[in-house]
């Protein structure tokens, strides 16, 4: 199979005349614009964009790409760095128009289009008073940070997203349209709770939902003088925290435009609003922060109090893994990189697991990250295209030199397009092997391999 196969003029007559979305080659109107994903450096140019509205369309464009031998890839929010959602000279499945989204409040349970991103999950969910949860970011997919796990402000107290879902309508290579549970097909259900896009295309998902109207959260930032004190502060004081408080650090730089670099602590807390203001107040009490910014509100507004520092379009270029500790030399080696900092825009993230994630077992999910800890990413975001090379050696180097305290073990949602030949063994470890038989079972010719891929073993 070659991305660049021609496409067979009545082979397209024949999709055209039944697809009820949108067929796009180079040229037509809307391809530049439909062409882009969240990630600026992504310049891909597929030979069919099809933007499907339902199951039936999805079934007929992978048909269409199979027949056609064209390398397939699959847009859900658009939002993954590697920029596996579009293709050079292939089909991209583009499921950004389906926006369906059900929600039953009785049964507390949601269910969703592939095109959803969280923005509009959380606003449907909110009118319920539930929620589950999703990505930190609103205008991230649904889709993507749920096959590869997905882990948000709720994580603590529910889990990643995969430890929610209840099921998911997957079109197979084959073209079979399959409703995957635990009951149905325990397999491959088990495998999509982490296995990205290796198995199908999900055009939807169900995920149950629970009660939740108010957070406590928000933003407490301290000059970056402070920045060992604070993050020292901040590993002891995640070490016992209630599942209802998800503490993130960042060393990032003021939202204010000003460019000063900050060591921010990103707070969020699901329990009763009396419990919640007790057990964050040691947060506001420690150090002098230049900016307390912590309260009641909704959790819809919760998920985008970060959106402004991940424009669409911006160039992105991340690197990341778990820490085998937050020790004080991680801490310094991190705080003397991002004094460095070639932008304004970059953050270095410290995204601590703890409570409901930590008590799913290492096998009952294809994720394998289970253990209290952080996860270090380094979050690289620029605007100059002159900069890129500049940015993307400073990544690199700071993720080298934070290397000694890392665990070899991935995060798979976050690793970008060069990463070495065992990171994705690294982020499914003891689970790679069963994932790898049920990618034979699926889809043994590897139809779905634009993606972090898991090859199927030769039979
Ligand atoms: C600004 C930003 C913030 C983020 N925040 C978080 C966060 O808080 N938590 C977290 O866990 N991750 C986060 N991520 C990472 C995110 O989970 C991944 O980028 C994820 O891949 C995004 O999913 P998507 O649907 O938006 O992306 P896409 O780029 O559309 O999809 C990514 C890949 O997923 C697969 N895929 C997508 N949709 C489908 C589908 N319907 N069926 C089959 N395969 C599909 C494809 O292989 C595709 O290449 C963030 C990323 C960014 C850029």
């Amino acid at each position: 199979m070659t991305a660049q196969a021609a496409i067979d003029t009545d082979r397209f007559k024949s999709l055209a005349s039944t697809f009820s979305g949108v067929l796009l080659r180079p040229g037509d109107d809307g391809y530049e614009d439909a062409r882009r994903i969240h990630n600026g450096l992504i310049d891909k140019r597929p030979a069919l964009i099809a933007r499907c509205r339902g199951t039936a369309d999805i079934a007929d464009a992978i048909a269409f790409a199979r027949e056609s031998g064209l390398e397939i890839s699959v847009r859900g929010g658009g939002h993954n760095v590697a920029g596996r959602a579009v293709t050079d000279g292939g089909a991209m499945i583009d499921l950004s128009l389906m926006k369906g989204i059900h929600v039953d409040p009785g049964a507390r349970t949601v269910r969703v289009q592939g095109g959803v991103t969280w923005r509009e999950f959380n606003r449907e969910t909110a009118l319920h008073g539930l929620a589950t949860t999703g990505g930190v970011v609103s205008t991230t997919g649904v889709a993507g940070l749920t096959l590869g796990g997905g882990l948000g402000w709720l994580l603590g107290k529910h889990g990643l997203s995969v430890d929610n879902l209840i099921s998911v309508e997957l079109v197979t290579a084959a073209g079979d349209v399959l409703n995957v549970t635990a009951d149905e097909r325990p397999d491959l259900f088990w495998a999509l709770r982490g296995g990205g896009g290796n198995f199908g295309v999900a055009s939807s998902f169900a995920f149950r939902a629970h009660p939740l109207r108010q957070v406590y959260g928000g933003l407490v930032a301290h000059p970056l003088a402070a920045a060992a004190d604070v993050l020292r502060f901040y590993r002891d004081f995640t070490g016992a925290v209630p599942d209802e408080l998800t503490v993130f650090a960042a060393l990032a730089h003021a939202p204010d435009g000003s460019g000063t670099p900050v060591v921010a602590l990103v707070v969020c807390h699901c329990g009763a609003p009396e419990q919640a203001a007790k057990d964050v107040r040691p947060l506001l009490e420690f150090g002098t922060p230049v900016l307390v910014q912590v309260g009641p509100m909704p959790y819809p507004v919760m998920n985008t109090i970060l959106d402004e520092g991940f424009p669409r379009g911006a160039l992105n270029y991340w690197k990341s893994s778990f820490m085998k500790a937050l020790d004080d030399d991680a801490i310094g080696t991190m705080i003397d990189r991002f004094a460095a900092c070639p932008s304004m825009m970059t953050n270095i993230v410290l995204e601590h697991f703890h409570g409901a994630v930590t008590r799913v077992a290492v096998t009952d999910t294809a994720v394998p990250h289970r253990e209290a800890g952080y996860n270090f990413l380094v979050a690289s975001v620029w605007a100059d295209p002159g900069t890129t090379d500049e940015n993307i050696a400073w990544t690199r180097a700071t993720y080298a030199a934070q290397e000694p305290f890392l665990a070899r073990k991935r995060y798979v949602n976050y690793l970008d397009d060069d990463e070495p030949r065992d990171a994705i063994p690294n982020a499914y470890g003891s689970n790679y092997a069963r994932l790898a038989e049920i990618k034979r079972r699926y889809d043994p010719g590897n139809l779905f391999r634009l993606n972090q891929n898991i090859e199927p073993p030769r039979a």
